[in-house]
C-alpha cells in the first residue's frame, strides 16, 4: 500500500479504492458546547479556539440542520454528481456535551441522508465520551458503513494541556480509545505541532500514544494562530515561537515514518479562512504542503511507518 509513489496511506486515497471517489466531508453544527468553554473544566476554551468551536458557526446564524446539509452537499455534488458523495460530520464544539439529546435527535434525523453519505463522523473531547454516548454511536453502525469518533488529543503532554488551557489528559484519551474501539467505532485522533512548551518531541510522542491506543485514524495539524483567540492576543504581545512550515515538514515527515502503515491519514495540514488567520506566515497551501510532505519522504527514501521498530 505505501510505495515511492504514495508514501503516505492518505484519506483520499483509502476512499478511492473503497468508493472510487473522493467522499466530501459535509460538516454540520449543533450548536453545543464544550466543558472548557461553560466552566466545567475551563473558561473561555483553548488558547487556539476560536468562538465557533472550531466548526462553521452555522447554528449561530440559526441554519437547521437541513439547511446544513442540503448547502453542503450542493458543495459536495459539485465533485461527485451523482451517488455517494460524503461524510457527515459534526465537527464544531464537544458534540456528546453537554447531554445527550441533541445528538441522539439529530441521529435520527440524518440517518436518512446515508444512502448518499456512508460516513459518519462525530468530533468530541475525551473527557465527554461516557460509555453512554458510545452506546449512542455504536447503534448508529447499522445505518452507516463507518461510524468515526473524532478525538482531540493535541498533545501527549499533561502539562502542555494546562499551558494550552485544555484541561484534559493523556488518561482520558486512552479511555475514550478504548471505549469507541471495544464498540467497532474508528477512532481518529487529532494532533498538533508547535503548540507553547511543547517539547521537540512533541508530535513524535503524540503519535506514539495514538498508535498505542490503536486508532485508525490520524489528523495532524500546525499552530495557527486565528482571530478571536487567546493565541492571537499573545502572538500580538510577541510572546509566541512559531513553528513555520519548512520546520512542520520536516517534523510531520519525521512522525510519519513513526507510524503505523494501516493508520489513515485524513489530513496533513490545517486550514483556516483567511479572513481568520493571523500567523504564521507565509504559509504554502494545502496541496503544497501535502506534496512537500510527500516529497521529502521520497527524497529520504522513505514512507509511513518506516521507521518503525519490528518487534
Ligand atoms: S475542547 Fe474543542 S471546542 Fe472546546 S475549547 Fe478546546 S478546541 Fe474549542
Amino acid at each position: 500500500m505505501i510505495s515511492r509513489e504514495a508514501p503516505v496511506h492518505t484519506l483520499g486515497r483509502s476512499l478511492k479504492q473503497r468508493y472510487g471517489r473522493r467522499l466530501r466531508r459535509v460538516m454540520l453544527d449543533l450548536g453545543l458546547t464544550c466543558p472548557n468553554r461553560d466552566g466545567n473544566s475551563g473558561y473561555g476554551g483553548c488558547i487556539y479556539c476560536d468562538l465557533s468551536g472550531s466548526g462553521t458557526g452555522a447554528a449561530k446564524r440559526e441554519e437547521d440542520l437541513a439547511t446544513q446539509w442540503q448547502d453542503g452537499l450542493t458543495r459536495a455534488r459539485k465533485v461527485n454528481p451523482e451517488g455517494q458523495a460524503a461524510i457527515i460530520y459534526f465537527q464544531s464544539y464537544s458534540n456528546t456535551y453537554p447531554d445527550l439529546t441533541p445528538l441522539s435527535e439529530a441521529l435520527e434525523q440524518i440517518r436518512e441522508w446515508s444512502s448518499v453519505a456512508p460516513i459518519l463522523a462525530i468530533g468530541t473531547r475525551p473527557d465527554c465520551f461516557s460509555e453512554e454516548a458510545a452506546d449512542l454511536l455504536a447503534a448508529q453502525k447499522p445505518f452507516f458503513d463507518e461510524v468515526w469518533i473524532e478525538f482531540g488529543l493535541e498533545t501527549a503532554d499533561d502539562h502542555v494541556q494546562k499551558v494550552i488551557g485544555r484541561h484534559d489528559t493523556l488518561e482520558n484519551f486512552h479511555i475514550a480509545c478504548e471505549r469507541a474501539g471495544t464498540r467497532g467505532l474508528h477512532r481518529i485522533a487529532h494532533c498538533i505541532a508547535g503548540l507553547p512548551e511543547e517539547k521537540d518531541d512533541g508530535l513524535l510522542r503524540q503519535v506514539e500514544e495514538i498508535a498505542k491506543a490503536g486508532c485508525e485514524g490520524i489528523k495532524f495539524h500546525q499552530m495557527m494562530v486565528l482571530r478571536k483567540t487567546k493565541l492571537a492576543k499573545m502572538w500580538m504581545d510577541d510572546k509566541l515561537d512559531l513553528l513555520h512550515a519548512p520546520e512542520y515538514i520536516q517534523m510531520v515527515a519525521d512522525a510519519l515514518e513513526q507510524l503505523p502503515p494501516e493508520v489513515i491519514v485524513h489530513r496533513l495540514v490545517a486550514e483556516a479562512p483567511e479572513t481568520e488567520y493571523l500567523a504564521p506566515k507565509p504559509w504554502p497551501g494545502r496541496q503544497k504542503v501535502h506534496s512537500l510532505i510527500e516529497q521529502e519522504l521520497q527524497k529520504r527514501g522513505t514512507g509511513q511507518g518506516s521507521r518503525l521498530k519490528t518487534p
